[in-house]
């Protein structure tokens, strides 16, 4: 019993063994074929669209992470909205992948974002460039042979912007260069209004004084004007010895207007006043003073008659004394005196 089952054993065994010896040969032969045929791969997609097939799964992911953190440059950072997705495949052999493919799928899905630097003026960017030195160099040049008086408020601002990291000095230099032409243009246009405007003043301040002159002139020649004081001449007749004049018949330089008239001609003061003197007064002969405040007083001498009294007001239009020749006088005239602060001046500084 023993024997039988033993070889039954024996039996079934061998041919099990027969059995799988053809499954593994059958096997291995599938698989050669196979392997001959196909390769393994990864298909891989990206936001549901299909990219390529890779080979290689570790290292495009490499790559791609390589790529995402890269700063190299003027690479602030850089952002991809969605990775790819692998799945494993048996491709034909003869199939080629598309690693490069792959990569540039990705690389489109990325957004780049450049570090670059503006140049501001006034807070407000004017130029973009790639680096700080270049902001630097601009800034300088523009303002190397800039008028002082103005103030282009130039200032330099990091930016992080994702449109591209090719900023051309040349652009940059041209956009401040206008601005600042602008700027020079617009402050020589408001120097030469403002010279403008300076002259036109200065010239309406003459024209205006020109026409007062004249006014006063024309209203009550011939007449002067004293400390503001509105004066007329006392009598009409001509000059027969100037103030500051020497001669014979003084030993001192006169010290008022000699004013040739008839004997008896009215005098009228030479502005309003307050008589403080009228009576004989030596060399003066007969002399009337008025005071006519502000330190200024006139002198009327060599009178053939006195018509007022001390402390009488007079105005210009009142006959105060008749022309004569008293005191030391050749002839009928009328020695006009103005006095300010007691000192003798020249009447024809005024009148006449
Ligand atoms: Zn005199």
């Amino acid at each position: 019993m023993n024997f039988i089952l033993k070889n039954w054993v024996k039996y079934y065994t061998k041919e099990s063994i027969k059995t799988l010896k053809i499954i593994a040969i059958g096997s291995a032969l599938v698989l050669t074929i196979a392997c001959v045929k196909y390769k393994p791969a990864y298909k891989v997609t990206l936001a549901g669209d299909t990219i390529g097939f890779i080979e290689n799964r570790n290292l495009i992911e490499a790559k791609i992470e390589k790529y995402i953190n890269d700063t190299t440059g003027n690479i602030a950072f850089r952002e991809i909205s969605e990775l790819p997705e692998y799945e494993f495949k048996l491709i034909n052999r003869e199939k080629e992948t598309e690693e490069k493919n792959v990569m540039l799928a990705v690389q489109n899905m990325t957004t780049t974002t450049y570090r670059a630097y503006a140049v501001t003026s006034d807070g407000e960017q004017k130029a973009v460039v790639s680096t700080q030195e270049e902001a630097d160099s601009i800034i300088n040049e523009i303002k190397a042979d800039l008028n002082t008086e103005i103030d282009l408020k130039l200032g330099i601002v990091e930016i992080y912007t994702t449109e591209t990291n090719a900023y051309s000095k040349e652009t940059a230099t041209t956009a401040l260069n206008e601005l600042k032409v602008a700027k020079v243009t617009e402050y020589e246009t408001k120097k030469a209004e403002e010279e403008r405007a300076a002259k036109e003043a200065a010239k309406r301040a003459y024209s205006s004084s020109r026409t007062r002159s004249y006014a006063t002139t024309a209203t009550s020649a011939p007449s002067g004007n004293l400390n503001g004081m509105q004066l007329s001449i006392p009598v009409n007749g001509s000059i027969s010895s100037r103030f500051g004049s020497r001669s014979a018949s003084r030993s001192t330089i006169h010290t008022g207007l000699d004013i040739s008239a008839s004997a008896g001609t009215g005098i009228r003061p030479i502005s309003a006043g307050t008589v403080i003197y009228s009576a004989y007064k030596g060399s003066y002969g007969n002399l009337v003073i008025i005071d006519h405040g502000n330190g200024v007083q006139s002198y009327y001498a060599h009178c053939s008659a006195l018509y007022v009294s001390v402390g009488q007001s007079v105005d210009a239009g009142s006959t105060i004394a008749a022309v004569g020749s008293t005191g030391n006088s050749t002839g009928p005239h009328l020695h006009l005196e103005i006095r300010i602060n007691g000192s003798p001046v020249n009447p024809q500084n005024y009148l006449y």
